[in-house]
This record gives C-alpha cells, structure tokens and sequence, in this order.
C-alpha cells in the first residue's frame, strides 16, 4: 500500500468526515502539482476547473484537491463547471494544463466496495462504521495512479483569470463597499447587485 497518497490528520478534520473521495482529490492534486512541476500554491496563480456539479455525490474530490494545491475557494483559484463529472483540469500559466478524471473501470469496481451499500441505503459517511470505510480508502491505496485517473494534457487549454483590482465603491442605495466590476450603474449612479433588482450573480461580467 502506497501511504504517500494519504492525506494528512488535518484533511480530516477540514473535511470532516472520513470517506474515500477527499483522498482521491488529495492525490489527484499531488499529482497535478508534479506534473506540472509547480509548488503547492502560496498565492494566486494556480487555478484548478473541476467538472463537478451540485446534488450529486463524490464533490468531496474538490477538498482534497484544495488540501493538496492550496488553490482554495477563498483565493478564488478553484471553480466548478457544473457538468457533473468527476475531473479537473489545472491550470499554470507558462504550463501545458493538465486534465485529470476518474476512470470508469477504475469507478465500476470501487463501487462494489461496502462503502458504498452504506451511501445507497442513504447513510452519510460520519454513520459508517469506519473500518468500512477504511477498507475502501485502503483499496484505492492499493492501486497505481494509472489505475484510477486518466490523465491528459491540454496544450490547446484556454483560460483567463478575472484581473484583479482593489478599486471599490459605495452603493448609492444601501450604503454598503462592492468591487469595481460588480457594480452597477442606475439613474447614473453607482449601486450594487441586489440593489440594482439582480437576483443572481454574474461573475464574469
Ligand atoms: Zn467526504
Ligand atoms: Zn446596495
């Protein structure tokens, strides 16, 4: 068993819960980083674009890869597509970006593990007995990094992080500070989303 892929005590705790996909995104993301050849991240450059989505299960990838490359939420350097995949593509500027996903061999056979009889009947995983899901932590230990992602370099990969700006505002209405790119203009004066009527966020704009 290759205990290099475990992730450590704090993941844990972070995450908290033991289950088996915060250490597959662990892994994937330790992985990313050699491949790439970058450090864990201290700041802002690297950015990982995970294919998961909402309501389904397995996003616990996504905290394991944050665990791993330090591209965390709060920095703004990890974001979903909301495709409901289990991949993610990494992104360094200067690098030839690198995908990786979940292989389907690899998803057919861990899905026989008991882990997983206990997730169908509804069963969160703090409610699993744990040796139940250390066994199939320690399955996928058992196994090659070949075994379990299908890895691929995306020389033609396109990504443009937002720019960055510290300039910022007072909204007219509520009287509340918004960054520049997200204010809005009424009546020629400056207010922010919800003010403006705008229920959602558009985080491009
Ligand atoms: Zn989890
Ligand atoms: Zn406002």
């Amino acid at each position: 068993m290759n205990t290099k892929h475990r992730p450590p005590e704090w993941a844990f705790e972070f995450h908290g819960h033991l289950c088996p996909f915060m250490p597959l995104g662990y892994r994937m993301g330790m992985r990313a980083l050699s491949d790439l050849g970058a450090a864990r991240e201290k700041d802002h450059t690297l950015h990982v674009i995970c294919e998961l989505g909402e309501g389904h299960p397995q996003t616990c990838l996504m905290d394991g890869i944050q665990v791993a490359t330090g591209a965390t939420f709060g920095k703004t350097l990890i974001e979903k597509t909301y495709w409901g995949k289990l991949a993610a593509t990494f992104w360094y500027p200067g690098k030839t970006a690198v995908r990786y996903a979940l292989k389907a061999e690899f998803l057919d056979e861990f899905g026989k593990r008991e882990f997983f009889a206990y997730r169908k009947r509804g069963v969160e995983p703090s409610g699993i007995p744990s040796h139940v899901t250390q066994e199939a932590i320690d399955w996928t230990l058992s196994l090659t990094d070949e075994n379990i992602y299908a890895v691929q370099r995306r020389a033609d990969f396109q990504y443009q992080p937002p720019k960055g700006s510290f300039n910022k505002a007072l909204c007219s209405k509520c009287g509340e500070y918004v960054f520049e790119r997200y204010l809005r203009q009424q009546d020629g004066k400056p207010v922010c989303i919800p003010c403006a009527g705008g229920l959602h966020q558009n985080i491009r704009s």
